[in-house]
């Protein structure tokens, strides 16, 4: 069902209370990287420039339920001030989203004015859906919209609990964007259809695997998922990290796959998990005491022609141990092909710390069809689940 979006509510003289991501790195109170600060601002310039006061709500980082000024969102209020150009009001106090310092400030917020209220993770309600804390946040708001996409997955106070207690709600831009984007690799996308998964664990992928599996043409795996597939399948994988306890649900998988699931051909390994060790390419068994850190050149060859070839593409988690410089090259071979496939007119989908860092770094990210905000909300997505904090906002 579609949901309601930003454009189709009236905002002139009302309150709207936002949820926001603004879980930003922060070191010594200064803002490293304001990607999800600049990716709320359409929404809260259209609520400005709509008339209306924006009351913005936001989790950073985890202070379990207590106030904590290492965790403050000052820092965030300040940037999004300077990006806005426009009013931006915070106030200092120690009671999490409901202080009454926050009533106050917002009783008296003027119209085309914005507010970041505190840190939601003050208050021990939050994580627990608390319906008191659900019903004091929906007091600050005639309208609710959510925006943080990457909060989706989590039944909290300020994504699920509020939505259900306000009137009128919908999906800020970016959530709707998101959730048009990732939509597409579900529905009817364009084949060939390839899927590129990587990271540390079968374990967090398999649900993944599982629901694109009857989708894709292909699934490209990479990164330490891959040997213990490798494993399951009866190769040498020598000292390489394998979940020893997903053996047998690997093999299932790739039975099941019937040939779908592509695994590393040759390896980039090294006798230490240490960028400085001596590496080495190996081609199909990894000897004894030498561990897999990267996919080797053939198997990146082989992967980006798949991924250069096809006209729908999702990538999710790294394909080596990317933050060693001289186990990065997988990854970044994966980020140029999308390049080049996004070039040859294909849909590309991104998402994942890691995967997202790799076409930043790359200088594709504004080049890729859609870099996705949230991680573990994209695979949950991708496993076709309902994402509780969209599931809370009203139909269109
Ligand atoms: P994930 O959080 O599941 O996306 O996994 C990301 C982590 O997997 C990164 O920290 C990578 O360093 C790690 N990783 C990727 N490939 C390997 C590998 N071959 N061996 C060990 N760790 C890996």
């Amino acid at each position: 069902m579609q949901k309601r979006t930003l454009d189709q509510m009236a905002v002139r003289g009302r309150r709207v209370l936002v949820r926001v991501d603004f879980n930003v790195p922060i070191a010594d109170g200064a803002i490293g990287d304001d990607t999800r600060i600049r990716a709320a601002l359409p929404t809260i310039r259209a609520i400005l420039a709509g008339g209306g006061k924006a009351i913005l709500t936001s989790h950073l980082g985890r202070p379990k339920g207590v106030a904590n000024p290492a965790f403050t969102l000052r820092p965030a209020a300040d940037r999004l001030r300077e990006l806005l150009e426009a009013p931006v009001h915070f106030v200092e106090h120690t009671g999490g989203p409901v202080d009454p310092a926050h009533r106050r400030a917002v009783d008296a917020l003027g119209d085309g004015e914005a507010i970041v209220l505190e840190n939601t993770r003050f208050h021990p309600g939050e994580t627990k859906n608390d319906p008191a804390l659900a019903t004091e946040l929906a007091s600050f708001a005639d309208l609710y919209v959510n925006d943080a996409f990457g909060t989706c997955h989590r039944a909290h106070a300020s994504t699920e609990g509020v939505a259900r207690q306000v009137a009128e709600t919908g999906m800020g831009f970016l959530l709707a964007r998101e959730i048009a984007y990732l939509s597409r690799l579900l529905d009817k996308p364009a084949k060939p259809y390839v899927a590129a998964l990587g990271g540390a664990k079968v374990s967090d992928k398999i649900g993944v695997i599982e629901n694109l599996l009857d989708r894709v043409d292909a699934l490209l795996v990479g990164g330490a998922m891959s040997y213990t597939f490798l494993k399951a399948l009866g190769r040498q994988t020598g000292a390489s990290r394998v979940e020893e306890d997903r053996l047998g649900d690997a093999r299932t998988l790739y039975r099941k796959a019937d040939g779908k699931i592509r695994l590393p051909i040759d390896h980039v390994t090294a006798p230490a998990f240490d960028n400085e060790a001596p590496r080495q390419i190996v081609s199909g068994a990894i000897p004894e005491g030498e561990m897999g850190l990267d996919i080797g050149p053939e198997t990146v060859a082989t992967y980006a022609q798949a991924i250069r070839e096809a006209r729908t593409i999702v990538w999710n988690g790294p394909m080596g141990v990317f933050e060693m410089p001289n186990f990065a090259r997988g990854t970044l071979a994966m980020a140029e092909a999308l390049d080049e496939a996004t070039r040859r007119g294909g849909l590309t989908i991104v998402g994942g710390g890691d995967s997202v860092a790799a076409v930043s770094q790359a200088g594709y990210a504004e080049r890729i069809s859609h870099v996705s905000t949230g991680g573990g909300a994209m695979l949950e997505f991708l496993e076709g689940k309902t994402l509780p904090g969209v599931a809370a906002l009203q139909d269109a």
